[in-house]
């Protein structure tokens, strides 16, 4: 299957491949995936977007693009590339798109669409299928004499977008042949069909996979994290619809009741440049017992959320966050903001707790340090959930769904009409 364009030699084996989802979800499985993607089998299809890392888009095509090629479909992934004002005006419209207010102002546009047509002069997208993420590259579709279908994946959270950011990128929407949103409570009105797809996480990757204690205590010790407490810790983009300020509130009203330590990581996406100022804004509540890092570390974000007692995803707004999946993978309980994405991964008093105030949340993390039979009970729900509906492979065969549902030019010349000898 697949990789036929790479020559690998010792690193085959380490990387992404359906074969290797096939101990976690099964033969019949795997087999119906590569079924899916047979008709598909050589069909070329682009992934754009706008950062190779940072964030939950880039955490999945990471692994997607590899699991493509592995059942036979070639995948190039492309970022686009801009100015600091156009991510300024790009995350604007993020914001927007998650509700905040927008000044649109017609230098915003010109930037944000003079922008587009660079890139689209410096990418050719002749691809059989394209798949465009997020407001960022949007605009591209207006340069291309499209080959086949052309699909928007949109990964905010869309309950309430701004109407006037919503009216400017909508007119670009219309022109793809479809949109996915995370969950049926974003759909929008469109002229074009609408999917509702839930990311996934790659159990395999550095991330995910399962640490040995040392290595766990070696990255701690290494970023200074003291073990003598529980810790209580949040992994995010440093972006204030997570709430970071209301995490610190969080812990300390906890702490009055039981002792431990917050550790609040994040890391700053090349295309998110309000990180850098939510950081800094977060310094001064830094204390003995409250650990504010901002790191581009794989293996930190895993060796946390590994030896954590209680994570934390306190979000106001969120898209789907899958933060929140990957720490119930590693069987730890997660308190969640009852926001988008994250009551499809958190079933309240299960495997974990969803919260609306800061005094919500205090209280979930007293109850789950105080209670190791409630954490392990709620931590077996967590793996269970993640290893039933968040794994990439579902994610996969999702996309070969939709894909397979085209009548492409590409799918027509690969089937032969029904009745005849076909090959
Ligand atoms: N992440 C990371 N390091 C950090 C903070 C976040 O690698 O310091 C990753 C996190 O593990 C997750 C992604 O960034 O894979 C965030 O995805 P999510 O969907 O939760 O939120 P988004 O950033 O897309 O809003």
């Amino acid at each position: 299957m697949g990789r036929g364009k790479v020559e690998l030699i010792s690193t085959a084996m380490a990387i992404t491949s359906i074969e290797k989802y096939e101990s976690l979800i099964g033969v019949e499985a795997t087999e119906r995936i590569l079924r899916k993607a047979a008709p598909l089998m050589g069909a070329r299809v682009a992934c754009v977007n706008s950062t190779y890392y940072g964030g939950g888009v880039s955490e999945i095509l990471d692994p997607l693009t590899l699991l493509f090629d592995s059942v036979g479909i070639s995948v190039e992934w492309r970022v686009i590339m801009g100015s600091p004002d156009f991510f300024s005006i790009t995350k604007k419209m993020h914001n927007a798109l998650q509700g905040d207010r927008i000044n649109l102002s017609l230098r915003k546009k010109r930037i944000y669409e003079r922008t587009t047509f660079e890139n689209a002069v410096r990418n050719q997208l002749d691809h059989d299928y394209v798949i465009v993420h997020d407001p960022q590259p949007l605009a591209l579709i207006e340069h291309y004499s499209r080959k086949g279908p052309w699909i928007w994946h949109c990964h905010p959270d869309m309950s309430q977008p701004n109407p006037e950011i919503w009216s400017y990128l909508r007119p670009f929407v219309d022109q793809y042949q479809a949109a996915i949103f995370s969950i049926p409570a974003y759909r929008q009105e469109l002229d074009i069909p609408q999917l509702f797809i839930q990311p996934a996480i790659d159990p395999f990757s550095i991330k995910n996979r399962k640490l040995d204690r040392k290595v766990i205590a070696d990255r701690l010790r290494r970023y200074g994290i003291p073990t003598d407490l529980p810790l209580v810790a949040q992994v995010s983009r440093f972006d204030r619809w997570k709430d970071p300020e209301g995490v610190i509130e969080s812990f300390r009203l906890a702490r009055k009741q039981v002792d431990c330590t917050l550790v609040l990581l994040g890391d700053v996406a090349t295309d998110d440049p309000e990180g850098e100022e939510v950081y800094r804004s977060l310094l001064g509540s830094r204390e003995e017992r409250i650990i504010i890092l901002s790191r581009q570390d794989s293996a930190l974000v895993n060796a946390l959320q590994q030896s954590a007692t209680v994570i934390l995803q306190k979000s106001i707004k969120e898209g789907f966050g899958i933060t929140v999946s990957e720490a119930l993978w590693k069987g730890t309980p997660v308190i969640g903001g009852n926001v988008g994405g994250i009551p499809y991964q958190i079933k309240d008093g299960i495997n974990g707790f969803l919260v609306s105030t800061i005094e919500e949340a205090a209280d979930r993390i007293v109850r789950l340090l105080h209670d190791s039979e409630l954490r392990r009970q709620m931590g077996h729900g967590g793996r269970r959930r993640v290893k039933e509906q968040f794994l990439m492979s579902r994610l996969l065969e999702d996309y070969l769904d939709l894909l397979g549902s085209f009548e492409t030019v590409y799918r027509m010349k690969q089937e032969p009409p029904a009745g005849s000898e076909g090959g």
